[in-house]
């Protein structure tokens, strides 16, 4: 079998745990695979690199930032060649650029364009096993880049896809994905498999377990993935289209985001192209928004307008917004920096009925109060307030008896 391995910084974060990946994957190689390794940087290496920026300025160029931040993956794949060497197996490092991992020029959030992977199938050839640097490409014009904070699950799936790996391993410090955080909700469970969608769809709106990008990009060339734990030798989570198609979950997980705002434009003046004016200036500055509603008002010559977004963005929006809502001529603009986002996922909630209303039920009953909903084909988001939100996450794990499902390793 042709497997990918990534290891993230907790599975690399110290001499002794380079050395325990080092035997894992020899074991790996002797059972008669052929390995490809992707490392992150050592444990909080790169917030470190961050914060030593910081003290020399308060605005880096983002290409000198993308210079620094990439050499904490580059420390990984030596002493990973290192460890490897030590236990008689043969391997080669392979940064960023040297692997042909060319993205676009966007840098600290680069795009992987292609991989020329003739380099690390020579290297397989040879009997080698290829370690990457994971996070990190080169640009058009030479330079280097980074993906994005996390961003070496990606650089795995876009090798896993190049070089047409049976598997793409994604190995971190819990055994796998659960129906939601343990640290949470005790009674949490490891989820045995989880549709694409699925996935996407919990990392987006919360899950930290993987990438958003990577689930976008191994559905996209179908690369199988595994998340699972270089600590535990427990099965993990596999990432996969679903097969199984009468046997969709309902519910296959909870997610929550705390990192939320919600922005209200109250009294705006009901006409075509306002929605378009509101939320086309937030695109302008690249601000996301998330959850939108527009609500009926008594007076049909104006409209309530309400929508979330990350927390980081609100300070900027809200500038912006003040100048529109006056070009408009609505009345103002509110908003609460205190909420956060309860969300359900599950392929086969669709053409389910009664999924919603268990989740408000279960909501109600514990006396938490929506502030706004929405849903789509395959998940339904709750903002709440802030605080509420460890109970929110514990009462609708249990009304889908989540407790009662999934899979427990040790
Ligand atoms: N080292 C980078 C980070 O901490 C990339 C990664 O770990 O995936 O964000
Ligand atoms: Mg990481």
């Amino acid at each position: 079998m042709l497997v990918v391995k990534k290891f993230g910084g907790t599975s690399v974060g110290s001499p002794e745990r380079v050395k325990h990946v080092a035997n894992l994957i020899k074991r790996s190689v002797q059972s008669g695979n052929k390995v490809v390794v992707v490392v992150s940087a050592m444990g909080d290496s790169t917030d470190h690199l961050v914060s030593l920026a910081g003290q020399i300025t308060n605005n880096p160029s983002p290409r000198e930032m993308d210079v620094l931040l990439s050499t904490g993956e580059q420390v990984s794949i030596a002493l990973m060649v290192m460890a490897l060497n030590e236990i008689g197996i043969d391997a080669i490092s392979f940064t960023g650029w040297q692997a042909n991992i060319k993205t676009t020029c966007v840098h600290e959030k680069a795009r992987v364009l292609s991989i020329d992977p003739k380099l690390l199938l020579n290297a397989l050839d040879e009997g080698k096993v290829p370690v990457i640097a994971g996070f990190q490409g080169v640009a058009e014009d030479n330079s280097i880049t980074t993906l994005g904070r996390g961003g070496s699950d990606t650089t795995a799936v876009a090798v896993a896809a190049a070089i047409k790996a049976d598997l793409c391993e994604i190995y971190t410090d819990v055994k796998g994905v659960f129906t939601t955080d343990p640290r949470v909700v005790k009674e949490a469970r490891q989820i045995m498999t989880v549709t694409y969608d699925e996935m996407m769809e919990l990392a987006l709106l919360g899950a930290k377990v993987l990438h958003p990008r990577s689930v976008e990009l191994a559905k996209h060339y179908g690369v199988v993935l595994k998340v699972l734990s270089s600590f535990d030798d427990c099965p993990g989570t596999e990432v996969r289209e679903v097969t199984d198609m009468e046997n969709r979950n309902v519910v296959t997980g909870i997610a929550f985001d705390e990192d939320v705002a919600k922005v209200g434009i109250i009294k705006v003046p009901d006409r075509p192209g306002i929605a378009y004016k509101i939320f086309g200036s937030l695109a302008e500055e690249n601000i996301n928004v998330d959850v939108i509603v527009q609500s009926i008002s008594p007076d049909t010559n104006f409209t309530e307008m309400a929508f979330t977004l990350s927390l980081k963005d609100l300070h900027k929006a809200l500038k912006i917004l003040e100048v529109v809502s006056k070009e408009i001529g609505a009345q103002g603009v509110v908003y609460d920096d205190k909420v956060a986002k309860v969300s359900i996922v599950g392929a086969g909630m669709g053409d389910r009925p009664g999924v919603a209303a268990t989740m408000f039920k279960a909501l109600a009953d514990v006396n938490i109060n929506l502030q706004m909903v929405s849903t789509s084909e395959i998940k339904i988001s709750c903002i709440i307030a802030r605080e509420d939100v460890k109970k929110a996450v514990k009462a609708v794990h249990d009304a889908f008896n989540l407790d009662k499902e999934g899979f427990s390793c040790g």
